[in-house]
């Protein structure tokens, strides 16, 4: 099976701070990868990488066969990389179904989105997607008035709307209920049948509950990779993490 995601050597300097030395990453289609390691060791820059956002010095970023290393952040969504941020970007005063519609819509230009109806076939996706999410019901209320974890889930169902094939999330369970948190495992979980997902996660009973494969990172390199049982054995991490 071919990977999804290739990162080859990837390496980020700020003003010569090495942020990111040599980091190699594959992630397969149907994957949910967790990214841990302690503040600073490289997780959001490495996710900042995939999707364009900060440029890599040096090393390579593939998406399937695509070398996307110096592609654009727009370009980079269209080829089908969705990045979900710690702190929801929706709009408040629109109503779900708003944020939903314009979320579809977005590539289309201001006259598209303020006229243009959508088909049957963009309205059930929507439909589908709201249900995935849980929103279904809130699709007329204002998103503002939603919980926190709710918010968390409309943006990452407007991300789902452009059919990625690839998910970035920051911390997406940070200060949700546990119940909450429970539900967006099982929805990683239902979102990687058809789109690859990777997760920067500091939340470790989350990980534990809803990881296969988890990557450690540490000061800008890829520590070690296996499933969380493996890692909690790991020298280097305990090491990492407990400092012995
Ligand atoms: P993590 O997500 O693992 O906590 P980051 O990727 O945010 O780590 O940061 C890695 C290192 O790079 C940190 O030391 C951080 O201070 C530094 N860093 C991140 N972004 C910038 C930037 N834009 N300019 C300078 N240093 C940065």
């Amino acid at each position: 099976m071919k990977p999804v995601l290739m990162c080859r050597e990837v390496s980020v300097d700020f003003d010569g701070f090495h942020a990111l030395q040599g980091v190699n990453l594959e992630v397969y289609p149907h994957e949910v990868r967790f990214l841990i390691g302690p503040n600073g060791a490289g997780k959001t820059t490495l996710l900042d990488v995939i999707c364009g956002k900060t440029r890599a010095c040096s090393g390579k970023v593939l998406f399937y066969s695509h070398d996307i290393t110096k592609m654009p952040e727009h370009k980079i969504v269209r080829l089908g990389i969705a990045r979900k941020f710690q702190s929801p970007s929706i709009f408040h005063q629109l109503t779900v179904w708003e944020n939903m519609e314009l979320a579809l819509k977005q590539d289309r230009g201001l006259f598209a989105v303020l006229r243009a109806k959508l088909s049957q076939e963009e309205r059930d996706a929507i439909i589908t997607l709201l249900q995935r999410i849980q929103l279904f019901d809130y699709a007329g209320q204002k998103a503002g008035s939603l919980s926190h974890g709710q918010k968390q889930w409309l943006e990452i169902g407007m991300q789902l709307i452009q059919f990625p094939q690839l998910l970035l999330l920051d911390e997406p369970v940070a200060g949700m209920s546990e119940t909450e948190r429970e539900r967006t495992g099982e929805l990683i979980h239902e979102i990687a049948r058809n789109c690859a997902v990777v997760i920067v996660e500091h939340d470790m009973d989350f990980v534990r509950r809803f990881s296969k494969q988890v990557t450690v990172m540490h000061e800008g390199k890829v520590l070690c990779e296996g499933t969380m049982e493996d890692i909690q054995r790991n020298e280097k991490v305990i090491e990492v993490y407990l400092g012995r």
